[in-house]
């Protein structure tokens, strides 16, 4: 039987979501610019090109759509895309801007050539997006002065911008905000040998000594996300201290990991109470993620955007029309034996049991 009421992800060590203690942190531990910052060689190149090409004409840089898991970097490209165009930086997030107002307060106080980062950007309200699209487009807002009979609308010119949004979900941002950003840059999961990197460079800032094998034994568990291989380090740093002599190795960091209850694959016991549902619960599954999400007790959008990408990334669970999957890697890792396609492993359902 699974216990649902011990399932939370409010306080989960490995939760990709900003939590306050990140704050302190992450501040000094972000990368200005683009030579500093570990990974995605991809949106890199690309970026690099884009911010060349944008200086020589002296322009300004198209408006940029990033997305990608929690964690991964947005905000931080964010302030290099800033930084290496020499221009100030603006920050903001979708649920932020309620009204059209609210944007238009932004937009006018704009200097030429800023840029402007909305987080969350789907979570925009349509009359606040209807603002943005002639100021993406036409660099220029229509403002409605007055009230009845007698209200007009006038515009506004605004300064040439760049608008960077970031969202955890392409797929609900609205087809014309979407179209209206000529770069759009996906953010994937870091591999541990990029993540050790970037433990190390932490490390070094942080002044915390960490060897090589610490820093990849820490990475292994960060769940492909910088932010949780950051937090992690200041956390196995109390141990390192208090067990031994204040550098972190792999012993080190494997016994921390261990009695914070993070496996070697970097899950908590969260995703595997997660996947125990789905094996257990729904004989493997398919199960849709709302009937999983009430089952645990959880919203839906918390498992779509915390859980799943990581655990889809190790293979351990697919999507499928008809649900939720987990596959033969995610029973071994659980200790449960596979049934074969199809089967249901003999499971009855959950719901009803005593
Ligand atoms: P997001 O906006 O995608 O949620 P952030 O930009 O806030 O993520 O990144 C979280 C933290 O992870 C930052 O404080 C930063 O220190 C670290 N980080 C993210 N990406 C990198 C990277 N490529 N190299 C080094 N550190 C990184």
């Amino acid at each position: 039987m699974i216990e649902t009421s011990d399932f939370s992800f409010d306080d989960r060590i490995v939760t990709t979501q900003h939590i306050d203690e990140d704050t302190a942190i992450e501040s000094g531990l972000r990368p200005t610019t683009l030579a500093e910052y570990i990974g995605q060689d991809k949106v890199k190149q690309n970026l690099a090109v884009y911010i060349q090409a944008a200086k020589q004409r002296e322009g300004t840089l198209d408006h940029v759509l990033l997305y990608g898991p929690p964690g991964l970097g947005k905000t931080t490209l964010s302030g290099i895309i800033a930084k290496e165009m020499g221009v100030d930086l603006r920050i903001t997030t979708g649920p932020a801007i309620e009204r059209p107002g609210d944007l238009a307060a932004l937009l006018t106080n704009l200097s030429p050539g800023d840029v402007l980062f909305i987080d969350e950007i789907h979570r925009l309200s349509r009359a606040v997006e209807e603002i943005l699209y002639p100021a993406l487009e036409d660099h220029a807002i229509d403002i409605i002065v007055g009230k009845g009979p007698s209200a007009r609308s006038i515009r506004v010119d605004l300064p040439e911008f760049t608008l960077v949004g970031a969202t955890t979900r392409a797929g609900q941002l609205s087809a014309p905000l979407r179209d209206r950003f000529g770069i759009v840059l996906r953010l994937e999961l870091y591999t541990p040998e990029q993540l050790s990197d970037i433990v190390r460079r932490s490390a070094q800032i942080l002044n915390i000594p960490c060897a090589l094998d610490g820093a990849l034994e820490l990475a292994r568990r960060s769940r492909g996300t910088p932010r949780i291989a950051n937090r992690l380090l200041k956390r196995v740093r109390d141990f390192a201290d208090v067990l031994g002599n204040g550098e972190i190795n792999e012993v080190i960091a494997r016994t921390a990991l261990d009695r914070l209850e993070i496996d070697e694959l970097g899950l908590d016991s969260n995703d595997r109470r997660m996947l125990d549902m789905i094996i257990q619960g729904y004989g493997g599954g398919p199960v849709g993620l709302e009937t999983l999400a009430s089952a645990l007790g959880e919203e839906a959008v918390t498992l779509e955007d915390v859980c799943e990408p990581y655990l889809m990334q190790l293979g351990f669970l697919s999507r499928t029309p008809r649900g939720r999957c987990a596959t033969q890697r995610a029973y071994a890792h659980l200790g449960y034996t596979w049934p074969g396609q199809g089967g249901d492993g003999g499971q009855l359902p959950l719901v009803g049991d005593p």
